[in-house]
This record gives C-alpha cells, sequence and structure tokens, in this order.
C-alpha cells in the first residue's frame, strides 16, 4: 500500500477565512502554469487524479487542500505565470499567497516545481521569496527530467543548486518515469515531521 493511500482531497479555498483546520502540519506545493506540478502531486500522493492536471492554464484561483494522514496536509498552490492571464487574476493570485503565506501557520515549507528545460524564472523567484520572508524550507523539482539527456540533466542540477545556494535544495523529478518521486517523498515526510531544518539553523 502507498505511503499516502488514504491521501483525500479536503478543500478548495479561494481566501484565507475559508482555508480551514490550521492546526498539524502542511507543506505547499507551487509551480509555474504547465510546469508539471499536478502530475508532480499526483505522482508524490500515487493517485492518478487527485489533482487533476490542467487543460486551461493560470485559470484556478484557490488553494487545494489536501490531508495525507491526519495532522498532515499538502496544499496546492495555483499556478502562475500565464503569459495570457488578465491583470485582474494576477491581483487576485498576489492577494491569495499574501494571504496564505502570511496567515497560514501550519505552513512549514514549499515544494517548488521548476521545467527542469526552462529554468527559473522571474515569478519562481517570487515564491522562493514568499517561502524566505516566512522561514519556511524549500525544495525545488526540476520537472520533466526525463526529457533530458543524463549529462544535461546533470548539468541542470549542478546549475540550479548554484543558483539557489542556501535558499532551497534542488532535486531531479519526472512523473513520467518516477525519477525523485520518493526523494521528495521523503522530503515531504522529513519536513512534515520538523525535520528539515532552515538554512542558516545549527
Ligand atoms: P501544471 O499546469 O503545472 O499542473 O502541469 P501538468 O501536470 O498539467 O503538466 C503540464 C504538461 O506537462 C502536461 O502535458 C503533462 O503531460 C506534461 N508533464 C508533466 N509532468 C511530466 C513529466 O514528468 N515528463 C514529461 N515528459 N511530461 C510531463
Amino acid at each position: 500500500m502507498s505511503r499516502y493511500s488514504k491521501a483525500r482531497f479536503l478543500r478548495s479555498a479561494g481566501s484565507c477565512a475559508a482555508f480551514g483546520d490550521d492546526s498539524g502540519r502542511e507543506v505547499a506545493i507551487a509551480g509555474r502554469s504547465n510546469s508539471g506540478k499536478s502530475s508532480a502531486l499526483n505522482a508524490i500522493v500515487r493517485q492518478r487524479n487527485l489533482a487533476r492536471t490542467s487543460a486551461t492554464p493560470g485559470r484556478t484561483q484557490a488553494v487545494n487542500l489536501f490531508e495525507l494522514t491526519p495532522g498532515r496536509r499538502l496544499a496546492d498552490l495555483p499556478g502562475y505565470g500565464h503569459a495570457r492571464v488578465p491583470r485582474s487574476v494576477q491581483e487576485a493570485w498576489r492577494r491569495l499567497m499574501d494571504d496564505y503565506f502570511s496567515g497560514r501557520g501550519s505552513l512549514v515549507g514549499l515544494l517548488l516545481v521548476v521545467d527542469a528545460r526552462r529554468g527559473f524564472q522571474e515569478s519562481d523567484e517570487t515564491m522562493l521569496s514568499f517561502a524566505a520572508a516566512r522561514g519556511l524550507v524549500s525544495q525545488v523539482l526540476l520537472s520533466k527530467a526525463d526529457k533530458l539527456g543524463r549529462a544535461e540533466a546533470k548539468q541542470t542540477l549542478a546549475s540550479a543548486r548554484a543558483a539557489l545556494g542556501a535558499r532551497a535544495g534542488a532535486q531531479l523529478f519526472s512523473a513520467e518515469s518516477g525519477e525523485g518521486v520518493e526523494a521528495a517523498q521523503r522530503w515531504i515526510e522529513a519536513t512534515l515531521a520538523g525535520h528539515v531544518k532552515t538554512p542558516g539553523d545549527p
């Protein structure tokens, strides 16, 4: 039986008031539209359709909360960075993220999905700064790693680690091949258990 076979959808929240029970610990998963975030979430919980892969990028402006085990949650943050999203939607996204990152006491870590072939964009840096402002630990999943050759994957990982420094860990990830899924699960487990230290902690 998979580690998260009892994972279940809790709620979709469009505002601070709707986030619900803030006890226990929560890890957020974020990424640009089309980064492979939904596929990553489904691979991590090993449920095919827990997070619906998005046909219309950038539409959902809600935080989707999933319970992994009692008191341990994953929060799927709305995708960002899609060029065709109107300014009003971008502003609503920003407000929701401000609410979430400043108000969610149970939030302990950020899993950031970045398309390995595209690399970090400004909006990814924004997410990392939200996390840093809260003192959260962050881990970057360099997604769709199956699309890279071995040498290219190695180089991509080394560059990402160099660019991130102490701000976040980084790993290769592929929902397609399964590469890095267990490592991501271990990071989530350790973070939810309070075992991953903020950079700079002793
Ligand atoms: P989201 O918008 O960030 O939630 O991204 P999705 O999970 O919906 O994926 C966006 C696109 O990338 C879809 O066409 C997926 O099939 C594809 N994709 C996602 N993960 C992988 C992966 O690990 N490998 C490959 N080759 N394609 C992927």
